[in-house]
């Protein structure tokens, strides 16, 4: 098997880190061989959005960290700034956590425009106000040219939860929501780093989801949403398969039903890419009781960042991720070695 071979490499490459399956591999073989002090929590061998600790006082800190190293650092929608807080807030929100907190450590590489930088921490100054937190303590360094390539940032967040969401619970039954478009994030960066001229300008979806997802939360009522996961590297496909396996369950989707931009779709069929395995930075899956479906779905789609939600799929007995073609027929959604747009956050 191509993962096992890739395994046995002497060097990190850069599929390792990108989101599909040979970085889960690597996870699993290198980066999880840490003592877990997390007892009665969810820890990194969950391989969850975030952590869970059990508070004394009940309920449970939810904290997670991302790293992100996006080319080019500014892309129509976004830019790494905006993306390294909304990593954070998202995978925060996938836990069914509010940000109440970040920390954001920046290293830089010696000559780095200070006009930039001051863009930058404006755009991630804005993005936390979008959801009513902010960046509370940091760190920054600088390293000599060609120690790397321009900057990166480090965000973690903290926040607070009675009882954490996972990403594990599907049940048969079930309804997958996918709060808006796909492909957009993953697409849009690798149109402006290649410089290829479209008719119609790409953006990025980056965006903090807390509102959305909170909405979903509070519309659909206590247990009404079994499991969530935010489709960044790797993409829908990726986060699927993560889904349906730690939960035990099948997913069949359908094609008809994914909410797609026109100008995206167009793009990634040019470049022979998959929609379905590109990063989207301000989407969510969630597993949902089918009972509450058409409530959360109303919910997402009252909120900025959900109008274009829609119900993709359910969730059945069996093992795997299928898809419903548009023209009848049926395939595997497998999970892909890789994210087919490197450094996209
Ligand atoms: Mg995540």
């Amino acid at each position: 098997m191509l993962t096992d071979q890739k395994m046995r490499d002497k060097n990190v490459n850069l599929l390792h880190g990108a989101g599909g399956e040979l970085m889960n591999a690597l996870i699993a073989d290198v980066l999880t061989k840490i003592r877990n002090k997390n007892a009665g929590g969810i820890g990194l061998e969950s391989l969850d959005d975030g952590a869970a600790i059990p508070l004394a006082s009940g309920g449970y800190l939810i904290l997670t960290t991302d790293t992100h190293v996006v080319k080019p650092i500014f892309f129509p929608g976004g830019d790494i700034g905006r993306l390294a807080v909304s990593g954070t807030v998202n995978d925060l929100a996938m836990m069914g956590a509010a940000p109440v907190a970040l920390t954001s450590a920046i290293v830089l590489e010696d000559g780095f425009e200070m006009s930039d930088l001051r863009t930058i921490v404006a755009s991630m100054d804005k993005t936390t106000q979008e959801v009513d937190t902010a960046i509370v303590t940091g760190d920054t360094k600088v390293v000599e040219k060609g120690a790397l390539d321009q900057i990166i940032i480090n965000t973690a967040g903290i926040g607070f939860v009675n009882k954490p969401s996972r990403d594990c619970g599907l049940e048969p039954g079930n309804v997958i929501i996918i709060t808006g478009t796909i492909g957009d994030h993953g697409i849009a960066v690798l149109a402006k780093r290649e410089d290829f001229n479209f008719r119609t300008e790409l953006r990025s979806d980056v965006a903090p989801i807390w509102h959305t997802v909170k909405a979903a939360l509070d519309a659909a009522g206590p247990d009404g949403i079994t499991a969530m996961k935010d489709p960044t590297r790797g993409g829908v496909a990726s986060a699927l398969n993560d889904m349906a396996r730690k939960s035990g369950v099948e997913i069949m989707i359908d094609e008809e039903l994914l909410p797609l931009n026109r100008s995206i779709q167009a793009a990634a069929e040019m470049l022979g890419i998959d929609v379905l395995a590109v990063a989207n930075e301000g989407k969510a899956l969630i597993g949902v009781d089918a009972e509450r479906a058409d409530d959360v779905l109303d919910a997402i789609r009252g909120t900025k960042y959900g109008r274009k939600a829609a119900i993709i799929g359910e969730v059945k007995q069996g093992q795997k991720v299928l898809l419903r073609t548009a023209i009848g027929g049926t395939r595997f959604v497998d999970a892909p070695l890789g994210d087919p747009v490197p450094r996209v956050c």
